[in-house]
């Protein structure tokens, strides 16, 4: 499998850096995660807040569908390259997870939304004052 990180017009030298540092034998494995800052700071890059290594990591599993885990402990996530099927399970029950939250989220959020209009004079049970 050949990721093509060299000609994504998305994908700087930083992207392929992580790339192959989470790849490496060096993060094979839940107990070898790293965490989002360590990565930034091996690297000498980001802010060190780790938020340009999650950047990267999102990017890398969506458009070049690397497989990069997320440890299944609670607190700051660490980051692996599997080594098994098993080692993927818990990042897929993750992002279903928020994907069922984000969608009841998304549901809630519209129904009141097109409750809203054009019934907004009814929101308290009477008339709002425009005064
Ligand atoms: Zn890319």
């Amino acid at each position: 499998m050949t990721y093509h990180f060299r000609t994504c017009p998305d994908c700087d030298d930083r992207a392929y850096d992580v790339a192959a540092k989470l790849a490496s034998e060096a993060h094979r494995g839940e107990h070898r995660a790293i965490r989002a800052r360590e990565i930034e700071r091996d690297l000498d890059f980001g802010g060190g807040d780790g938020r340009r290594a999650r950047e990267i990591v999102e990017h890398l599993r969506a458009v070049h569908r690397a497989p990069i885990c997320s440890t299944a402990t609670n607190g700051a996530p660490g980051f692996f390259w599997p080594t098994s099927r098993e080692d993927t399970e818990h990042t897929s029950a993750a992002f279903r997870s928020r994907l069922g939250k984000m969608q009841a989220t998304l549901r809630g959020f519209e129904a009141g939304r097109d409750e809203l209009w054009p019934a907004q004079d009814d929101l308290f049970g009477r008339g709002v004052s425009r005064g």
